[in-house]
């Protein structure tokens, strides 16, 4: 048999899709010892993340909580919960996570009225009128505010307000965008809405934050028919992640990963989140610029750019694979390939979260300097 040994990772540069580096901060917190997960001390500590977590969305939602999940089983707790058989909801797909969201409905036994648009275009809000107009049976709004495989971020604030014009609720897949751009559930009138841990958070993958309005809780309270999910009740786990003492076991939450959420979030709220949006915005501009000089562009119009991940043209003649596989075995640095169609044409270059310094750009740009020459 093989002599197995403890496994001691290199230290990566993450630029990719995500996950992103994480700081050694969240990495510390994550170290520390495991206390159960009805410990009084672990109870206050979740009432303390959920806080956080509605400062990050900027919302007063009481049910706002960690999934002990990926972001995928945000995406799923929130199309589970909402959803029930028979019912028609619209889907603005413009990348992968688009298509994962009408998954989501079939699986569910729902109709998915499908609005389309180009990858690394925006979704159009008239063709969404237009949907809403001819299938007036439709209950959902779903869309994905930061689309990781185009680079794009569609317009929330936009597709919430038609949404709301037509008496729908809305589900917002805010994986890439939570601590990158602004979100903001409350003011944009959000339903449903799930983020992950790995990306601009700065934390470890494997939490997914939700919240859910107070009009989508009384939804979910009133189904005919139960979750079919028993994991991702949400009729369930609020008497786990429900305010106060008295929790009821649903099952037992990731503890020392919620230390790690915990510290990502203190640290979001020290630096505050305009200005964290901020560093974000700063950090694409060099980024951009550094890439123009050694004659990198980018894909997406810079209207509707995510300045989180940054889908550049892989020039003329190079190859996109070797390059990354150089990247990571020289220089210790992960960009991301692209996918779909795009897959050979584009890199997706991440700047999220702790990723996202001058450090960490000057290094990418030299890197790839030397590769391409
Ligand atoms: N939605 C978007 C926009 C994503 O970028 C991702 C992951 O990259 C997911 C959903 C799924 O998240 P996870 O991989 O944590 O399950």
């Amino acid at each position: 048999m093989q002599d197995f040994r403890t496994f001691l990772p290199p230290e990566r540069t993450l630029m990719g899709p995500g996950p992103s580096d994480v700081h050694p901060r969240v990495l510390n917190a994550m170290a520390r010892s495991t206390v159960g997960h009805l410990d009084p001390l672990f109870i206050e500590l979740m009432d303390n993340t959920k806080q956080l977590l509605q400062y990050a969305f900027k919302t007063t939602n009481a049910l706002t909580m960690p999934v002990s999940a990926p972001g995928s089983a945000g995406m799923e707790a929130c199309f589970a919960n909402l959803i029930e058989a028979g019912d028609t909801v619209l889907v603005c797909v413009n990348g992968v996570f688009g298509t994962r969201m009408v998954e989501n409905v079939k699986r569910m036994g729902a109709t998915p009225v499908i609005v389309e648009d180009t990858w690394g275009e925006q979704t159009s809000l008239q063709k969404v009128e237009d949907a809403l107009k001819q299938h007036p049976d439709i209950k959902i709004v779903a869309f994905v505010h930061a689309e990781t495989s185009t680079g794009v971020r569609n317009d929330a604030q936009a597709l919430c307000e038609i949404a709301r014009q037509y008496d729908c609720l809305t589900i917002v897949d805010a994986v890439t965008s939570l601590g990158g751009i602004e979100v903001d559930v409350d003011g944009w009138q959000i339903d449903a809405i799930y983020s992950g841990s790995q990306k601009c958070l700065s934390c470890v993958p494997g939490l997914s934050p939700v919240s859910f309005s107070d009009k989508a809780v009384e939804v979910i309270k009133s189904r005919k028919t139960p979750v079919q999910s028993w994991f991702l009740d949400m009729n369930l786990i609020v008497g786990y992640w429900g305010q106060g003492g008295k929790r009821a076991y649903h099952h037992t939450a990731p503890v020392n990963s919620i230390y790690a959420l915990y510290e990502s979030l203190v640290m979001l709220k020290e630096e505050g989140l305009e200005n964290a949006w901020q560093r974000h915005a700063d950090g694409h501009k060099k980024l951009v610029a550094g890439l123009a000089n050694i004659g990198i562009d980018m894909v997406v119009d810079e209207n509707y750019r995510l300045p989180q991940l940054n889908v550049v043209r892989i020039p003329e003649g190079v190859d996109d694979a070797q390059v990354r596989k150089q990247l990571l075995d020289t220089y210790n640095l992960e960009i991301g390939a692209g996918l779909g169609d795009l897959a050979g044409k584009v890199w997706r270059i991440g700047l999220m979260g702790y990723a996202c310094k001058d450090r960490n750009i000057d290094h990418c740009v030299a890197a790839l300097k030397r590769v391409l020459t």
